[in-house]
């Protein structure tokens, strides 16, 4: 089903009035972790100031550690209502586990598998049978195809709209915290109707390589892009390295060009 062979027509995915694969790619950006009513406006308002589509930003954190800030939970999800209504911005946040899965879609336009999960098959066929449309990050040594195989659970399950996107895959090279697959973004398309969106964040793990990456992103193909922005990165509860600050986030958007075309 997300072959490009049978379906031989783009999908459109629609989050709240924004349409993801059509003509003008997506902004989305927020912070890693939503970690307070005045951390989460200022962004919100920041980024949809600069030109930014949608927004992002954590309420269940995926963490390697269990001992690292595990995300507010409930009162993210409130808060990122609230920034939605306040800023006119649809929200895509992760939902990690079946139980929470109606309550994020209360609150959230669109559910973001985290890479961690995109072969939790149960979270997958839970997603399948829900209304809103779904961000499937590709796992950190997942294949395309395994990727795309994730992708079929959702649509044989019942939910067409999906959104791919890659996030860097595990590698070797200590100055980068995955490596950026561009050539993936590419081959996802070609075999895929699915849009794809990428994020140079965790791509890359380095604020510096966002802005530059993300412009590789959007000339072979991406349909969207998604970066993380705190208003004080050092002071960030998680992935501040790769966030950019308020400032350059909005050089970001004048290098990428508005409106933002593929290539
Ligand atoms: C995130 O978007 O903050 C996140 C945890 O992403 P990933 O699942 O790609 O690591
Ligand atoms: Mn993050």
């Amino acid at each position: 089903l997300v072959s490009m062979q049978v379906k031989q027509k783009r999908t459109v995915v629609n989050v709240g009035g924004v349409p993801i694969g059509g003509e003008a790619c997506v902004l989305m950006a927020g912070p890693c972790s939503v970690e307070s009513r005045e951390q989460l406006m200022t962004v919100a308002h920041a980024i949809a100031a600069a030109g930014a589509t949608m927004l992002r930003g954590g309420a269940y954190k995926p963490r390697t550690s269990p001992y690292e800030f595990q995300g507010l939970g409930t009162e993210a999800l409130k808060l990122l209502r609230e920034a939605s209504e306040a800023t006119g911005l649809p929200v895509v946040t992760e939902v990690m586990s079946t139980e929470d899965v109606d309550l994020v879609a209360e609150y959230a336009d669109m559910l973001q598998v985290g890479a961690r999960n995109m072969q939790n098959f149960s979270l997958l066929r839970r997603l399948a049978k829900c209304e809103r449309p779904i961000l499937l990050k590709r796992a950190p040594s997942a294949t395309v195809k395994d990727w795309l195989l994730a992708a079929e659970y959702l649509l044989a399950g019942g939910n067409s709209q999906v959104v791919l996107c890659e996030r860097g895959i595990r590698s070797y090279d200590p100055d980068m915290r995955n490596t950026f697959d561009l050539a993936a973004i590419a081959l996802a398309k070609q075999l895929s109707h699915l849009p794809v969106v990428a994020d140079p964040s965790h791509g890359t793990g380095r604020r510096d390589l966002v802005p530059i990456m993300a412009r590789a992103a959007v000339a072979v193909g991406a349909d969207g892009v998604i970066v993380e922005v705190h208003p004080c990165p050092e002071k960030a509860l998680s992935d501040g390295p790769q966030s950019l600050t308020l400032p350059e986030f909005e050089k970001m958007v004048q290098l990428l060009g508005q409106p933002l075309r593929r290539h």
